[in-house]
Order: structure tokens, then C-alpha cells, then sequence
């Protein structure tokens, strides 16, 4: 089966060259195509379409493909039948246009496609535009109408163009012949209702369901690389998430947790177009937990400090649940019992996307998110400042309580929410906006912690 990413495009007086790499049994090559005025099509799985949720589905997808392809140059989105076509204007700069769509959450596959006129001499003349550049032992043409007043049917289409392109290879003394089960190379034929669509190197997309479609969560942003890979799993599912990020106020400008909490946010915005990030001051708490509690519980009782502000914060928001990056057995606070006497601070679900992840594989999805450069950045965190010299292993959330016993929980609540600031960012045209950070309202919400 043919694999293909475009790679680096240049545009010349309207024509788009498309440096395209292809392979098949085992082979790699760079190919230089040229098409004029491409439109990229658009795929989504149908399994989230089932139901009376199809429009709510599509329209959400519709926003995401706006919203992100804002400022280069698309001329409308259309959506014949069970696809969307993203038509791009004269000098559309179609290298922007596709970074935009490989973040475009709930897409299955999209091309690049030329738009041909309606006439079966065009499009097989298309079809092997489309098809010469390429390497390949076998093909298949597919056509799929969803305009049934074009007046060949699909099967035909099929032959005619599958013949042709038989014959064009023949001229050149290629040997190539047709096979219609797991062919090295397909040309797919989209009859929509305007131009015809050729097109012959399906991209996969990023999967997942669109953007803002399930619900709220808030997620704990630390700097370190696994909580803002959960994020992105969990917007993959659909999940619109605030971040809150909890940090040392001691270290000097630039050398704190908050400008990573905030690069790392401005990446993970660009999945879901606009986020909040909470910004709390921890310091102070943490050196109250080091002076009225048992060393070896002390990052475990962090956890649940930042556990109870963060649920003040997403009731705030109306988000049902929380988010983490923890990973079973990755520290000493995520063995399992550890884990579990943690969560017994919180009333709402706490979500672990990756409590069965390696590492490896965590650090991989960083890499493919954009996030892994500014997890990498050094920061002082607010916890290795006061970290246990033998911290517990297995704690019982009973254990945890009586460590709290001498604090005033209500009070470290409410005192983090104070002092909590919130900045607004926004996705558009390519770029983020991010308001100045503002003091939270005044922590009313705090009476919600039992
Ligand atoms: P990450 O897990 O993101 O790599 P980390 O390794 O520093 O960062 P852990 O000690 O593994 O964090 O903490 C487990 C989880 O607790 C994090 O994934 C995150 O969800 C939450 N968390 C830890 N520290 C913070 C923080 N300073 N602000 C917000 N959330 C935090
Ligand atoms: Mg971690």
C-alpha cells in the first residue's frame, strides 16, 4: 500500500509543487509533483457519526477545519456528501494548509486532490497526472459518487480510467497492470457536485473525535512531559480541558515552572482553539505540609492539595473530571496504593490516560504533539525543593489523613484560589493569543471542598 507525506511545497505564479514521498514494498522515494489549484479532501470515521449526533459531530469538525485553517488562504469548505473540501484559494500557501489539517482532531484521512473538469477526457488525463510520477507494480482506480447526475456510474469511471492509464503506461513501457485487492497504488475518482476530484495518496489524520464534543475536564499541567501528553489523549476523545498549573514562587524570572506550564499550553491549544490556564502559587502550601506533616507522606500530600484546588477550579468551569499524567509505577507517588490514597482527597473523577504507558511510548507522542522541546526546558519545580529523603510507597488514604490532621485543609484551599491567576488563550489564523494573567474571582467556590 502507497504511504505518503507531503513534505515541502513552493508556489510559482499559481502552480504548487508538491514534493511527495512515497513507498511501497520497501521502497522509498521522492517524487516533485505539480497541481494546480489543489483542494484538500477531507475523511472522518463514520463511527462517531452514528445516531442524532451527526450534525452536532460534523458542525464541530466543520469549526475545527475554519478555525484552523484561518489565514492561509482557503477559498470555503464544502461538505458533498461524506466528506469536506477545503478549497484553497489562488496562492493558498498548501504547506500551511496541511500542518493546519495534521492538527485537526477526528480527521481519518485527507489528499491533496485536483480538481478536474467534468468530462471523462479530463479526468483520465488527471488520473495520469496524478499517477506518472509515482512508482508502482499494480493499481486499482476507485471512483465514489455522491453526485448521482454525473452520467457514468462509478464502475464505469473505473474501467475508463483504469483502461487509459493502462494504455499511457504501456507508451512508456511500464509494466505495471491492474490489481484490484491490496494494489501498490489507488486512484481514487470523487464524483462531487462541482469539479470532478483525483487524487491517489491518502494521508492518515490525526484520528480521535473532534474537538469540543465531550464534555469538560480540567487537567494538571505540570513542565514534565507526561501531563500534557495526557491532555492531548484525553482532546483527542473529544474533551475540552482548562489547565492548572501549581508553582514554586521562590526561583528567579525565567527559571520558573510557569513560562514551561505556559509553552506547553500554547501548544496544546492549537488542538482544541481556546483553553484557560490557571496559574497557582504553591510554594506556601508546601511549606506548610513540610512543617505540620510526616516527611515521607509529603508529595503525596501535595498531590492532594493540588487534587482539592483543582476540583474548586473545574466546578468553576463546569468540568466534570480532572486529568493527570500519572503513570503506574513510573515514581514512588504512583505506585498503585499511592495512587489510590491520593485519590480519596478528590470528589470527581481523576482520569490517568497513561497509567499503562511507557515511558518511551509518552515520550514519543511528545514529539509528535510539538510539546517535547518545552517539556525538555529546565525549571525549578515546586516539589524537588521538598522532597522526602525516603518517600512512602504504599500508602492507605487513611495513613494520608491522619498526615493531614494538623493542617487546615480549608484554609491551604482557599488561601491556593486567592492567589490563583488565570490567563485566556485563544488559537487563530496560526497564531496564539494569550491574555494577561488576572486573579481569579474571588475563591466563593472554595465552600465546595467537603
Ligand atoms: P509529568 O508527569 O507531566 O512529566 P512530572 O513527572 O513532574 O511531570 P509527576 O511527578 O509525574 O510529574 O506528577 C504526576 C502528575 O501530577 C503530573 O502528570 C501532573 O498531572 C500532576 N502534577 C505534578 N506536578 C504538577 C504541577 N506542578 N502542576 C500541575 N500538575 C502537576
Ligand atoms: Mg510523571
Amino acid at each position: 500500500m502507497l504511504r505518503c507525506n507531503i513534505r515541502s511545497i513552493s508556489q510559482k505564479r499559481g502552480r504548487i509543487d508538491i514534493l511527495s514521498r512515497s513507498s511501497h514494498r520497501n521502497q522509498r522515494r521522492w517524487e516533485r509533483i505539480e497541481m494546480k489549484n489543489p483542494v484538500i479532501v477531507v475523511h472522518y470515521h463514520e463511527l462517531w457519526l452514528k445516531g442524532g449526533n451527526r450534525r452536532f459531530f460534523l458542525g464541530k469538525l466543520f469549526t475545527a477545519l475554519r478555525t484552523s485553517l484561518q489565514g492561509v488562504g482557503v477559498q470555503r469548505i464544502e461538505q458533498p456528501g461524506d466528506r469536506f473540501l477545503v478549497r484553497l484559494s489562488d496562492g493558498a500557501d498548501l504547506s500551511a494548509a496541511i500542518e493546519r489539517v495534521e492538527r485537526v482532531l477526528g480527521i481519518a484521512y485527507y489528499a491533496v486532490a485536483r480538481p478536474v473538469e467534468r468530462d471523462m477526457q479530463s479526468l483520465c488525463q488527471s488520473a495520469w497526472d496524478e499517477l506518472a510520477p509515482l512508482q508502482f507494480n499494480t493499481f486499482a482506480v476507485r471512483a465514489r459518487r455522491s453526485d448521482k447526475t454525473f452520467p457514468h456510474t462509478s464502475m464505469e469511471i473505473e474501467r475508463v480510467v483504469g483502461r487509459y492509464l493502462q494504455d499511457r503506461l504501456r507508451e512508456q513501457n511500464r509494466s505495471a497492470r491492474v490489481q484490484l485487492t491490496d494494489p501498490d497504488v489507488t486512484c481514487y475518482v470523487e464524483v462531487t457536485p462541482g469539479p470532478l476530484l483525483v487524487y491517489a495518496r491518502k494521508i492518515p489524520g490525526v484520528g480521535g473525535l473532534p474537538a469540543n464534543t465531550a464534555g469538560r475536564i480540567a487537567c494538571l499541567l505540570s513542565g514534565g512531559y507526561d501531563s500534557a501528553v495526557a491532555a492531548y489523549h484525553m482532546m483527542k476523545r473529544g474533551a475540552h480541558l482548562s489547565f492548572i498549573h501549581f508553582y514554586g514562587t521562590g526561583s528567579r524570572p525565567g527559571e520558573s515552572s510557569l513560562h514551561v506550564a505556559n509553552g506547553l499550553a500554547r501548544q496544546l491549544v492549537r488542538y482544541q482553539y481556546h483553553a484557560k490556564l490557571y496559574r497557582v502559587p504553591f510554594e506556601a502550601i508546601q511549606r506548610e505540609i513540610v512543617r505540620y506533616a510526616p516527611e515521607d507522606f509529603r508529595i503525596l500530600l501535595y498531590r492532594r492539595m493540588m487534587l482539592r484546588i483543582a476540583e474548586v477550579l473545574a466546578r468553576r468551569d463546569r468540568a466534570l473530571a480532572l486529568v493527570t499524567g500519572d503513570s503506574l509505577g513510573q515514581v514512588a507517588s504512583q505506585t498503585l496504593r499511592n495512587l489510590v490514597a491520593v485519590d480519596a482527597a478528590a470528589q470527581v473523577p481523576v482520569f490517568r490516560p497513561l497509567i499503562g504507558t511507557d515511558k518511551v511510548d509518552i515520550l514519543v507522542t511528545a514529539r509528535k504533539i510539538g510539546t517535547y522541546d518545552t517539556s525538555s526546558e529546565p525549571f525549578h519545580d515546586c516539589c524537588p525543593v521538598f522532597m522526602p529523603r525516603t518517600p512512602a510507597l504504599h500508602a492507605s488514604p487513611e495513613d494520608l489523613d491522619a498526615a493531614e490532621a494538623k493542617l487546615d485543609i480549608r484554609a491551604l484551599v482557599t488561601q491556593g484560589l486567592r492567589e490563583t491567576t488565570l490567563e485566556q488563550l485563544r488559537y487563530t489564523a496560526g497564531t496564539v493569543h494569550v491574555t494577561e494573567a488576572k486573579p481569579i474571582a474571588r475563591a466563593k467556590n472554595s465552600t465546595a471542598i467537603a
